[in-house]
């Protein structure tokens, strides 16, 4: 295991609010940061030392960031795999290019999940209409069609319940008549996440599980403590710990679950980086999932992630950035703001924690 040095270089492949947020931690630690992202005006770039604006199809443009970094990572799982390749050529690139593999194919994904003996909803790949009907028919007469591949925010899927062969039919076509998956409808209690990290000396560490709420497919908000006993949130912690030792995996990782009536969990998804649902860490813990992320591929010790206190992250989701003031006079709020220009319907604009319940309440209602 290398440490990097204060003043090293980590390169950041995309330039959303994750990279953002990372380039801040890193900055904490006396890292340089440069962003790799062919959006000109990448949220990152604002607080990164520098921002190569190129596509991730430019391999000499690649190869040139790759020379000048110590280490590249990525905040996004769309980074297509073939470019993380270039870079570890002749960089080190963490979490290494397999965990983009496995993220990417929600097909791929699943069975790799069941390999290891962490369970998911059923699923079928769908490749035309007769596979539809026939996954249909296996499930029940209802499921969950996605793409395989590029969905994210709940885009790209289409809930089909007790469907006519004519829903069906137009569900497949609308979701591009090839490349998808139908998944079985779960008819979960509760939807929760657990962001782990492991270091690269294999120390792995676990945040709390969130209880996470999406309103059309986007996260909404995440609530700590989750709320579940005790053995589901080890299970969940389990499962992810699984899952990091299985991909040799180093960084954090975001892996989601739907808790069923009873306690049993499925896997829903893993995000090979940091995570929306981990965005509460900066406010309820001493070191957040960004520099947990950056401790992780600059080779230093992992840091605790033992939450100080209760709370709840909720979204600031297109015009929900005009609650900014308010929130900021807020006491026991922290407010974090993305820097991109437009609200837009959709559009992720920025996140708040509210701090519900330190230790010294203890004693309250
Ligand atoms: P995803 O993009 O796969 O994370 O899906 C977005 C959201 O849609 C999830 O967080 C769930 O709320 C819902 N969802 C996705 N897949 C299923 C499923 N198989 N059964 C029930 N709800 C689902």
């Amino acid at each position: 295991m290398t440490t990097l040095k204060p003043g090293s270089v980590i390169g950041i492949l995309g330039g959303g609010q994750l990279g953002r947020m990372l380039a801040m931690a890193a900055a904490r630690f006396s890292y340089k940061v440069i962003i790799f992202d062919p959006d000109a005006s990448a949220p990152a770039a604002q607080a990164a030392n520098e921002h190569i604006n190129a596509g991730y199809d430019d391999k000499a443009a690649l190869e040139t960031f790759a020379r000048r970094c110590d280490v590249v990572t990525y905040e996004f799982e769309n980074v297509p795999v073939a470019a993380a390749k270039v870079i570890e050529a002749v960089t080190p690139v963490f979490p290494k290019p397999n965990a983009l593999e496995a993220a990417q194919d929600r097909v791929a994904e699943k069975n790799f999940m069941n390999s290891i003996g962490v369970e998911t909803a059923p699923f079928s790949a769908v490749e035309s209409l007769q596979d539809l009907n026939d996954g249909l028919a296996a499930f029940g007469g209802s499921g969950v069609l996605k793409t395989r591949r590029f969905g994210y925010d709940g885009k790209g899927q289409a809930v089909l319940k007790n469907a006519s062969s004519a829903e069906a039919a137009k569900a497949f076509a609308d979701l591009g008549g090839a490349g998808l998956i139908l998944e079985g409808f779960i008819p979960f209690e509760a939807e929760i996440s657990v962001i782990a990290a492991r270091g690269q000396d294999g120390a792995t560490r676990c945040y709390d599980p969130a209880r996470n709420v999406h309103r059309d497919g986007i996260l909404a908000s995440s609530t700590l403590p989750s709320g579940l006993p005790p053995e589901t949130e080890t299970a969940a912690k389990d499962a992810a710990a699984a899952i990091l030792a299985a991909l040799d995996y180093t960084g954090v990782i975001g892996v989601e679950f739907f808790v069923l009536p009873g306690g049993k969990l499925l896997v829903n998804e893993i995000a090979p980086r940091v995570h929306n649902s981990g965005h509460w860490t900066e406010a309820a813990c001493l070191i957040s999932q960004f520099e947990q992320h950056i401790r992780a591929i600059c080779g230093l010790p992992l840091g605790d992630p033992a939450r100080h206190s209760d709370c709840l992250m909720e979204n600031l989701i297109g015009f929900d950035v005009t609650r900014a003031g308010a929130l900021a006079a807020e006491a026991g709020v922290y407010l974090h703001l993305y820097g991109k220009a437009e609200p837009r319907a959709g559009r992720k604009m920025g996140h708040f924690t509210r701090i519900t319940r330190r230790p010294s309440d203890q004693n309250s209602p």
